[in-house]
């Protein structure tokens, strides 16, 4: 019997509810429980694939191809269970379906309204694929008393009551702010946001509080009495450290007791978080550091490479060094002179990114790093500018480009429109396809020559790993790049799609065309990641 456990926000947005949920499913396997993560998200897009990393951070993609929020890279990080398509809705995606059902006549001429039809479609979709397992944990995007989240929170309040007395609960997550001028902390708002959720029917059965000050005892049986929570249900979260310390911090506070004691579960047990509590103390007590500069184009913002951020701190984790990230926007190596800025950092990486602004500067990175024997690593764009480098400085070949920036004859990066796929069948893609349609998404196998760097970190010569891109090195390229220098250490199964490229003579250097950051986790860091570090640690040991 899977039980159910809906995780809202009020008050204010960006108070950690992907991490509360994260922590939470942590928790539970903890203590044996097995659990699922999903995200409900009101926003009317079919799914972020399209949005800009301003506007929603990075595009998390699973397993399965699905471009989704970028919670569920904290849910695999956390829990280790792998994210599939059906752990992410969006208002978008339901109301596409329900109106191409209407298109087809599916409703035999009824009337479609939000209560039936969109709040049973977000109830088959919580209900989909429960595998069995012990909790499915349901996060509702945007915060309680928003116009587009009241549909779910509709859905959510009638699945309590379908599901029967015990099998659900309500976690509240709310904020305490504290007015300096008044030297207190203040509960009416979430006194009020707790009112909004009464008003529609949901009463939630745990309030968790994010304060940047202790919530004294008076509070919490404030909150208690006006909220209609048990006292010890009122859980403080304070702000923590690293986020690798959250599960602990609310274990300390009661959070997976409380979660068991709503479900009427036994709760004496202690869960084994020995695990969780060795990460702490790897991120609390590192025993150096080193500094690596991400050569970017959405550096600003910082949930634009999240996944990349949380691999570079598992690296430093799996080193027991703390890992600096000097985050540096392309274009300014398109200066002359502004290259001795990397003069300083112990390793350089290119992430992923889109479209030709910025990219000499990132060339100019990659010819710093290869000519200086700096650890390089490369990731999908980052690849196709360490190949385009060594197309034009070490095989001559000077007008080097990808499609993806300008017209080209014969490009060393170009878009390919027809591959064959893992099972056999033929892919296609072409220019016009729809934007959102045309990439190569998800888990793809890739097949690494024995002997080489990478296969000697991954140990291993068959790897599966996630891509989102349109475009490829291009396989025609490969023998002339070959004599140059450069080998291509890991190929599609079929031979016609470079997946990783290295330089044999240099200290660390790496391109791969996947998203390795995608699947990294603390309790199991990437071995590229693992081992990045490593070279970054070897080079400060140098200067
Ligand atoms: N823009 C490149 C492509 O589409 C790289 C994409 C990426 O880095 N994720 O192929």
């Amino acid at each position: 019997m899977t039980r159910y456990i809906f995780i809202t926000g009020g008050v204010v947005s960006s108070l950690g509810k992907g991490l509360l949920s994260a922590s939470l499913g942590a928790l539970l396997q903890a203590r044996g429980y097995s659990v699922r993560l999903r995200k409900l998200d009101p926003y009317l897009n079919v799914d972020p694939g399209t949005m800009s990393p301003y506007q929603h951070g990075e595009v998390y993609v699973t397993d399965d191809g699905a471009e989704t929020d970028l919670d569920l890279g904290h849910y695999e990080r956390f829990t280790g269970v792998a994210s599939r398509q059906s752990d992410n809705i969006t208002s978008g995606r339901i109301y596409q379906q329900i109106i191409s059902k209407e298109r087809r006549g599916d409703y035999l001429g009824g009337t479609v309204q939000v209560i039936p039809h969109v709040t049973d479609a977000i109830k088959e979709f919580a209900l989909a694929d429960q595998d069995n397992i012990d909790f499915m944990l349901c996060e509702i995007g945007g915060t309680a008393g928003d116009i587009e989240a009241a549909p779910f929170m509709e859905a959510i309040r009638q699945l309590s009551i379908d599901l029967g007395r015990g099998r659900s609960i309500f976690v509240h997550l709310t904020l305490v702010p504290y007015l300096a001028a008044a030297g207190e902390l203040k509960t009416k708002p979430t006194q009020h946001s707790v009112r909004d959720l009464r008003s529609i029917g949901i009463q939630p059965d745990i309030l968790v509080c994010r304060s940047e000050h202790p919530i004294p005892d008076s509070e919490r049986r404030k909150m208690s009495l006006y909220c209609n929570v048990s006292e010890t249900a009122v859980i403080p979260a304070l702000d923590a450290p690293s986020i690798y310390s959250v599960p602990v911090n609310y274990h300390k506070e009661g959070l997976d007791v409380e979660v068991l004691k709503a479900f009427g579960l036994a709760h004496s047990q202690v869960p084994d978080l020995h695990r969780w509590e060795d990460i702490m103390d790897r991120v609390e007590n590192p025993e150096g550091e080193v500094t690596i500069a991400v050569v970017g184009k959405y550096t600003g913002l910082r949930d634009a490479y999240k996944s990349l951020n949380e691999a570079l701190i598992h690296g430093g984790i799996a080193n027991k060094v703390k890992v600096n990230i000097e985050w540096i926007e392309s274009e300014l190596f398109e200066q002359e002179d502004a290259i001795t800025k990397l003069e300083n950092v112990n390793a350089i990486l290119v992430p992923g990114g889109f479209g030709k602004r910025g990219t000499e500067g990132k060339i100019a990175a990659v010819k710093f790093a290869r000519e200086r024997g700096v650890p390089y690593f490369g990731i999908c764009l980052g690849m196709q500018m360490a190949t385009i480098e060594a197309a034009r400085n070490l095989a001559g070949h000077t007008e080097a480009s990808s499609t993806e920036f300008e017209e080209h004859d014969n490009p060393v990066v170009g878009l390919i429109t027809e591959w064959v796929s893992a099972d056999g069948s033929i892919e296609t893609r072409t220019e016009e396809t729809e934007l959102g349609g045309t990439m190569r998404l998800g888990a793809y196998t890739a097949h690494l020559k024995e002997g080489s760097k990478t296969a000697e970190i991954y140990g291993n010569t068959v790897i599966s790993e996630r891509h989102r891109h349109r475009y490829e090195v291009n396989v025609g390229y490969v023998e002339k790049l070959e004599k140059a220098g450069v080998l291509f250490s890991g190929m599609s199964p079929d031979g016609a799609l470079p997946e990783i490229i290295e330089l044999p003579d240099h200290p660390w250097f790496i391109g791969v065309q996947f998203h390795p950051e995608l699947k990294s986790k603390p309790l199991d860091p990437h071995p590229l990641f693992a081992s990045f570090v490593k070279a970054a640690v070897a080079q400060s040991r140098l200067v």
